[in-house]
């Protein structure tokens, strides 16, 4: 992130949300974060290196997130190859109301 934002290196550092998204979605699915990242590192267009980073990590930490993924609102679901998809949430219930 300093290297990208500071110093406008085109580089890729894989944490949690990057190694999850990247293996999720098929877009560079590897075992270990240094994997991903060299496979990342190669499919990435030069024009989009610089920001990737940050784009990976905000769609991981707010839609594409660990436990639920929220992918009845995610802007790349067509593409994604993660299966089964999460559905909308149902809401809840409502309750009866109590008879008099
Ligand atoms: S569709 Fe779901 S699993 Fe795929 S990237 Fe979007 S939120 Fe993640």
């Amino acid at each position: 992130m300093v290297l990208n934002i500071f110093f406008k290196q085109p580089t890729i550092a894989v944490d949690t949300h990057l190694f999850r998204v990247s293996n999720r979605t098929g877009l560079a699915p590897a075992p270990t974060p240094l994997a991903v990242e060299q496979k990342l590192l190669k499919i990435v267009p030069e024009r989009f290196m610089l920001h990737a980073h940050h784009w990976l990590i905000l769609h991981g930490r707010y839609i594409c997130k660990a436990r639920t993924p929220e992918c009845w609102r995610c802007p790349i679901r067509e593409w994604c190859l993660y299966e089964p998809k999460t559905p909308f949430p149902n809401k809840p219930a409502k309750k009866a109301l109590p008879l008099a």
